[in-house]
């Protein structure tokens, strides 16, 4: 277990380091990329070496972001770092870049509950977003927020809030908010990137809405996405909010068939702490968001996820 660290020590700790490698999970989201881009303009803007470096695809939508472009991955980094700054996950979920970084000290910047620990430098807080946890640090450091910064943070805050509508909205939220458009950052431009989507898009959600199935009662809705659909959907973003609101739901949950007998689990609830049952997968997350990930095929992880889903739900 590393040393659970406060906000004033996270700021020394960045201060005190003259080059660093950010990360984030793999299929990162508008947090974890906002969050890292930020950082990496701060350090970058203090006359540090910053490179943002994640092990995955990433989201097409988000290629507004000032920063987009140089994000690398872990094969295409070249340099050296005297630390390893991981941001909206702990260190089991960034994929290959555990081996560029090997040996580093790791600075851990998260807001999952279910963080695990591992890392040198701890800073974990139940706060909406990542991004709001970087807005309060770069407050600490007194750093100029320019667009290049503002820009990312907007973004983090409002998807992992459903743009301000989630239980994890706070009034510290909205005022980051506030902040971050006083320092350039255009909510319509965020709000139209991340919701353009392309025609197939909307046809690919007409089809995963075609396997919807409502199971303990109407309690539980699920979107079951079989390896043939995965292959001709660019992206699910959003697929998941379409059965959470139908009324009298508490769980959705979206199976996606990733590879042959491997599934990606997400779930949203309006009570149960759906991070349990992910954790009875090796998966995690928050109370009202959690994933995991199943490497069986997916009628089988349909059934498993589901059984453990109407457990909890008796329980
Ligand atoms: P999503 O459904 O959007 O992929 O994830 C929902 C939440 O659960 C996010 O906060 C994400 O970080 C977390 N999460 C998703 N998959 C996993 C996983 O496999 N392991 C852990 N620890 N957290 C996950
Ligand atoms: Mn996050």
């Amino acid at each position: 277990m590393g040393k659970k660290i406060g906000i004033k020590e996270t700021a020394d700790c960045l201060k005190n380091t003259d080059s660093v490698i950010i990360t984030a999970h793999v299929s990162p989201d508008g947090d974890a990329i906002g969050s890292t881009l930020a950082l990496c303009a701060y350090m970058r803007g203090i006359g540090k070496k910053a490179d943002v470096v994640i092990d995955d695809e990433l989201p097409r939508s988000m290629s507004f972001l000032p920063g987009y472009d140089d994000i690398l991955r872990p094969e295409d980094y070249k340099g050296s770092a005297g630390m390893l700054v991981i941001v909206d996950t702990d260190s089991s979920r960034i994929g290959g870049v555990a081996e560029i970084a090997n040996g580093l000290p790791i600075l851990n910047i998260d807001h999952h509950i279910s963080n695990n620990g591992l890392a040198d430098y701890i800073f974990v807080e139940k706060s909406a977003a990542a991004a709001e946890m970087v807005y309060e640090i770069l407050t600490e450091l007194k750093a100029e927020l320019t667009p290049e910064i503002a820009f990312p943070l907007y973004t983090g805050l409002a998807t992992d809030t459903g743009f301000f509508k989630f239980s994890n909205t706070r009034s510290s939220t909205m005022r980051a908010a506030a902040a971050l458009i006083d320092a350039g950052a255009l909510p319509h431009v965020v709000s139209e990137a991340l919701e353009a989507k392309p025609v197939e898009m909307v046809r690919g959600q007409m089809e995963a809405l075609q396997t919807m199935e409502l199971t303990a009662g109407g309690r539980v809705a699920g979107l079951f996405l079989d390896r043939e659909l995965m292959e001709r959907l660019e992206s699910t973003e959003g697929f998941i909010d379409m059965v959470r609101v139908i009324e009298g739901v508490d769980v959705a949950v979206l199976i996606k068939c990733v590879d042959e007998n491997v599934c990606r689990v997400s779930m949203r609830s309006k009570g149960l702490d759906v991070s349990k049952v992910a954790g009875e997968f090796d998966g995690g997350g928050h109370i009202r968001a959690a994933g995991c990930t199943l490497k069986m095929p997916l009628a089988e992880a349909k059934k498993a996820v589901l059984d453990a889903i109407e457990r909890a739900l008796e329980a």
